[in-house]
């Protein structure tokens, strides 16, 4: 079920159990912005998601409210992660599903890398 984003931010989502240790994950990077971890469903051969330490619901959310250092921070991270992983090479695609329209099913911000093939469709439903 894709999620209402205007709703406050949820400190029991799973993203945010898996920031505090309290789930386990496939640790891929961390540093003081950002975690992140392989997806537990890849849709790739790589699908790795990238998500921000701070509280933020989404892509619209971190935009408007995060500070610029954390929005710097997020922004270097994911490139430092597609460089780790030799995707700059060959090259790949990131997603970011935001809201019901984007069917967004975790309400914590989270970058989609997915690497390893090429993508010839835009999108897919
Ligand atoms: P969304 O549709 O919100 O953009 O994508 C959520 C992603 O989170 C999905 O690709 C799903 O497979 C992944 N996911 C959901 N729960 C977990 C989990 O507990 N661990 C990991 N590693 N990925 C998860």
């Amino acid at each position: 079920m894709p999620i209402d984003p205007r709703l406050p931010y949820d400190a029991n989502n799973i993203f945010a159990k898996i920031l505090r240790d309290e789930l386990p994950c496939s640790k891929v990077y961390e540093d003081e912005h950002a975690l992140a971890f392989n997806d537990i469903r890849p849709q790739a051969p790589v699908h790795v998601l990238v998500i921000p330490r701070g509280p933020y619901v989404s892509w619209d959310d971190f935009t408007a409210k995060a500070e610029d250092a954390e929005i710097a921070g997020f922004m270097r991270a994911v490139g430092n992660v597609t460089r780790q992983l030799e995707l700059d090479g060959p090259g790949y695609r990131l997603m970011v599903n935001m809201g019901r329209a984007g069917h967004q099913e975790v309400p914590h911000l989270h970058v989609h890398i997915f690497g390893g093939r090429e993508f010839f469709q835009m999108i897919v439903d």
